[in-house]
């Protein structure tokens, strides 16, 4: 069976870059009849929070994304334990002292001596009484990963290429030889990410590693870490997804507020909005307005990344908002309504008549306000003015209104009054509704009713 992870780390809130790979994952575990796992990457105790990990469950839930199984990497240190051990002895784990002023200045030799900007390993050449002598000096050892990138001496590293073939970007080759071993174990023993996340994977029988794509060395990496453990057929596929970045071409980033989840959810975005705009954006594909996470599963497919970072623009966010909810039947919306104070007998048609006005869904509130408060009156009146809507409002058509009421009205105003086109019109609009523009108002006019037009037309 198919299993996918989304595995954010718990320092800030989601954005919509981090929930573009939640919805590739859940998509694609959703198509395939697969698992999807949430796991969160908390081994970082100082950055980590549980404010964060209780924002990104509600984030998911709001967005309908339903895990099967929730882990979290701060309660399986002991495993992580147990597999660098293996590593270390198997001599694919090593300690270094170095300071980072130190490994500066390592750096600026090799550089000096035209030799690529890569650790050098020099901590394998330490004796035990060196690093005896570093240890008594309070010095802790981090921990290296040794990279299978050499034949005879680790001092040599050779051409070494990691194939693999992603599922989204097709054939990758990374070279081992252009890589420092990276530092899998912090001097305080806390793990960075790319140990645990070989261990998981392996553990929870992960089948695709779908992420981002700044990820590509990273799998390079633990590519070889899975080979360095020796169980080859536990190795997922990866796929690497193109991230998103600002209008600008800047990347998007969990301290900046403006897009995470929770405040696009509190403006008001719909989370079909955002589930749609953030797998199809940057493709060829149309971004549609989908009414259901259902429907998007069906058309979604994982050749939908491309290779180059896609821009995303918040008002094509708030534009497909507008589109979905124009979609919205009333029977999608009632309850929602309810939950706003709209209710009564005229809600449905309400609705068939607002809803094309709507940017967010609780815009819905100021036209129901419009059409229902009779405490509300828009413009001051000029004596002009007062005389055509006094006029307006003696012409008006006596009750039941219907959609012809509007019609008859405005025949009426025409004969009887010297105006026509929008110095006939937009007065009436901006008394009746406050706005220039806005829903038909032969639809508007039988919800309002006779008392509250008048009202309207004639109060100062
Ligand atoms: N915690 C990592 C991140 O947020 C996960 C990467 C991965 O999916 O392996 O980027």
């Amino acid at each position: 069976m198919i299993r996918v992870r989304f595995a954010p780390s718990p320092t800030g809130n989601i954005h919509i870059g981090n929930v573009r790979i939640a919805f590739f994952n859940w998509l694609f575990a959703m198509q395939q009849s697969g698992q999807f796992i949430l796991r969160y990457d908390d081994t970082d105790v100082e950055r980590s929070k549980s404010e964060y990990v209780n924002g990104i469950a509600e984030d998911l839930e709001w967005l309908g994304i339903k895990p099967d199984k929730v882990y979290f990497q701060s309660k399986r240190v002991e495993r992580y334990c147990k597999i660098a051990q293996k590593l270390i002895e198997t001599g694919f784990l090593y300690p270094c002292y170095e300071t980072l002023e130190e490994l500066k200045l390592q750096r600026k030799i090799r550089l000096s001596n035209k030799l690529p900007p890569i650790y050098g390993r020099e901590a394998l050449k330490l004796t035990t009484e060196k690093k005896q002598a570093f240890e008594a000096d309070g010095r802790r050892p981090y921990w290296r990963f040794l990279l299978p990138n050499f034949f005879n001496t680790p001092f040599e590293p050779q051409r070494t290429e990691v194939h693999w073939d992603d599922i989204v970007r097709g054939p990758q080759i990374i070279d081992l030889a252009s890589i420092s071993d990276p530092v899998l174990i912090r001097a305080d023993g806390t793990y960075l990410y790319t140990l645990p996340s070989v261990v998981d994977d392996m553990d929870m029988g992960i089948t695709h590693v779908i992420r981002g794509d700044d990820h590509i060395t990273n799998t390079a990496v633990q590519i070889s870490i899975f080979k360095a453990l020796g169980d080859i057929s536990t190795m997922p596929i990866f796929g690497h997804i193109n991230l998103l970045t600002s209008v600008s071409g800047e990347g998007l980033s969990k301290r900046k507020g403006n897009l995470a989840i929770c405040n696009l959810r509190k403006a008001g975005i719909e989370a079909i909005a955002i589930a749609s705009l953030s797998v199809l954006i940057g493709t060829l594909e149309n971004i549609e307005p989908y009414s259901t996470i259902r429907a998007l599963v069906k058309h979604f497919d994982l050749s939908f990344a491309s290779k180059s970072a896609a821009k995303f623009d918040l008002t094509e966010l708030v534009n497909l908002n507008r589109r979905i909810i124009y979609k919205l039947t009333f029977t999608d919306v009632h309850k929602r309504l309810t939950e706003m104070g709209i209710t009564g007998e005229k809600v449905k048609a309400f609705w068939l008549t607002v809803r094309e006005n709507l940017h967010i869904l609780a815009d819905a509130r100021d036209w129901w306000k419009i059409i229902t408060d009779s405490n509300l009156h828009f413009i001051s009146f000029s004596e002009v003015d007062r005389h055509f809507f006094y006029l307006a409002a003696d012409l008006l058509p006596y009750e039941p209104w219907n959609r012809k009421t509007w019609q008859q009205w405005i025949e009426r105003l025409k004969k009887e009054s010297d105006r026509k086109g929008k110095a006939l019109f937009k007065p009436l609009r901006l008394a009746l509704t406050g706005c220039e523009s806005g829903p038909k108002l032969a639809d508007l006019l039988p919800l309002m009713g006779r008392r509250l037009v008048e009202k309207r037309l004639k109060t100062e």
